[in-house]
């Protein structure tokens, strides 16, 4: 489950209880709420939210500054 927090920025929460407290060891990911794993399907989502939002981030601040 993938959460957008105001500024836009995806967070990776769980899939069972919505709980955004991830525990990220060697490529798994577990709840702290509930100690479910995140599943990979979720983590490649949540990489993919985070490479959507730097490709928006490049083109809204390329070169204005
Ligand atoms: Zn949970």
């Amino acid at each position: 489950m993938i959460f957008y927090n105001p500024t836009g920025a995806p967070e990776l929460a769980c899939d069972h209880c919505g709980c955004r407290w991830v525990d990220r060891l060697k490529g798994k990911a577990y709840c702290y709420e509930c100690g479910e794993e995140i599943t990979a399907e979720s983590i490649a989502e949540f990489q993919r939210a985070l490479l959507e939002l730097a490709k928006k981030n490049d083109q809204a601040g390329g070169g204005t500054t």
